[in-house]
């Protein structure tokens, strides 16, 4: 076999003087008298194989479909490249084409498309430098996350993805159901009935796996999900999917300062692995998001670029502080006091991403871990400070994202948790089997979640959370 990946091909020094094959898309073909120049790029690095095919080496019809976007085989005797810019090129034989591409009709040209243009053909996109580099190292973070669980002593959990649970509270869920949408069966009073839909109650697909894997905890230990999350949110935001992947560690015998002490460890290890693993792949970014940044105006630039900014995550600690805390530093703020925030800042009010890349950014100016909010504002399951007001929830916030980890210790009192279980109204019949864990041997615990396509934003640059996934589902919006 003499065809290799082009990963391989462009970093093994003992290929050079042999003859191989390479496999691959025309990025670009350029013409002069005595030579065509092939840009050829196979995906499985951002590097592209120059390959150089002399005058009269191919025929006049292969030449001529040899373009932009077509698929060849090129075989040749790898030599060390004349020019710079590349150690090694590929001197031509034979080229055999697979698929030609129509120069006229081929929508991807070698030139800068708009992040906004390329959404529009995801099915090609993958094609780009950019969105090459990025499921790169989206494929890297996911490997990764895997192998820190399974090197600490996580078992890998797998949650479902229908639930029979309205309980997560987490976000708006989507209806799964096989009844005829025209003529469900219904009850006397008029509503629909249920009990004759496929699995005999109300199905959604899941918000978070978290309630699961609270189960898991309490019988394995340490435990993580991972695995596509649904939240039918009508948020047209650059940070918000309905369709988007969560990781979802929970951990028996954890309180919160431990829970904090494993999202910090596990957010840089994520960080550290992509800096080793995809060096090229963010070295492309972070030009391309220098090319992009002169077109802002000063003020929205980014004060360090890609690298460095990955690298300061590493070397600082995350600043921990409580959510009371940050409220009396946001109601210092210029911005509260110069009424720039658009939202209101006060104790018992939810934070909003202005808030918290405000803290982030311009206060701190390093991620932070904000903790003990009210408890009128998060869910029923975190565990209540003694002082009954707060609960000991924390929630990482990172530059230019705002939330990128929400977590707590969890409420390991069986009357409290069914006392706030009837504050907040669910019903306890829905959740008894989440219920009985605190019943028969209670332990305390906790956990967090980590949104895949919010960590792969921070690791890209990317600015908006499409950009991140292959195939993104957001309102109004499943094309591909
Ligand atoms: P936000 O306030 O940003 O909407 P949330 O508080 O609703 O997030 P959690 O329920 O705490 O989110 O979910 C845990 C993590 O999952 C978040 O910190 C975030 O990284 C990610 N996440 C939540 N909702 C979405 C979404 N719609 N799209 C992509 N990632 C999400
Ligand atoms: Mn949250």
């Amino acid at each position: 076999m003499t065809y290799f990946q082009l990963n391989r091909l462009l970093t093994t020094p003992d290929l050079v003087g042999q003859t191989v094959t390479a496999k691959g898309w025309v990025r670009t073909k350029r013409e002069s008298k005595n030579v065509t120049f092939i840009a050829l790029n196979d995906g499985s690095t951002i590097n592209n194989l120059q390959a150089v095919a002399e005058a009269g080496i191919l025929d006049e019809e292969i030449l001529r479909k040899i373009s932009t976007g077509a698929c060849l085989a090129v075989t040749g005797t790898l030599v060390a490249s004349q020019g710079s810019g590349q150690a090694v090129e590929l001197k031509v034989e034979r080229v055999e084409i697979y698929g030609p591409a129509d120069p006229d009709q081929y929508p991807l040209q070698p030139k800068r498309h708009s992040l906004e243009f390329l959404r529009e053909i995801a099915h090609l996109r993958p094609r780009t430098n950019t969105f090459g580099a990025v499921l790169r190292i989206r494929h890297a973070l996911s490997f990764a996350i895997h192998k820190y669980f399974n090197d600490t002593g996580f078992f890998y959990l797998h949650t479902p993805i229908i639930t029979g649970s309205d309980a997560e509270g987490a976000g708006e869920m989507f209806r799964v159901t096989t009844l005829d949408p025209l003529k469900p069966p219904r009850n006397d009073d008029g509503s629909v009935n249920y009990k004759e839909d496929f699995f005999g109650k109300e199905t959604n697909l899941t918000v978070s796996g978290q309630l699961e894997g609270e189960l898991g905890a309490l019988a394995l230990g340490k435990v993580y999900t991972f695995g596509p999350t649904f939240r039918a949110e009508n948020s047209n935001t650059t940070r918000h999917l309905a369709e988007f992947w969560m990781v979802e560690p929970e951990m028996a015998f954890y309180e919160l300062e431990d829970n904090m002490n494993l999202a910090e460890d596990f957010l840089k290890y994520l960080v550290r692995y992509v800096l080793e693993h995809c060096p090229d792949d963010l070295k492309f970014l972070e030009t391309r998001l220098i090319d992009e940044e002169k077109l802002k105006p000063q003020t929205e630039r980014s004060p360090m670029p890609l690298l460095e900014k990955l690298r300061f995550v590493l070397d600082n600690d995350f600043q921990r502080l409580t959510y009371t805390e940050a409220i009396d530093i946001l109601v210092q703020s210029k911005p509260h006091k110069e009424k720039k925030f658009g939202y209101p800042v006060a104790w018992g009010v939810d934070l909003q991403s202005e808030h918290e890349r405000y803290l982030v950014e311009k206060h701190f100016k390093k991620p932070v871990i904000l903790t003990n909010y009210p408890k009128e504002i998060k869910a029923f399951y975190m565990k209540q400070d003694a002082d009954n007001r707060t609960v000991r929830a924390m929630d990482v916030l990172f530059p230019g994202i705002g939330e990128i980890i929400g977590g707590s210790q969890r409420e390991d009192d069986y009357e409290k948790l069914k006392q706030r279980v009837a504050e907040v109204g669910i019903a306890e019949e829905s959740i008894w089997w989440y219920l009985e864990t605190r019943k028969f041997g209670s332990a305390p615990h906790a956990g967090f979640g980590l949104g895949l396509e919010r960590m792969a934003m921070f690791v890209t640059g990317m600015g908006n959370i499409r950009d991140v996934i292959p195939f993104p589902r957001f309102p109004k919006s499943a094309e591909f």
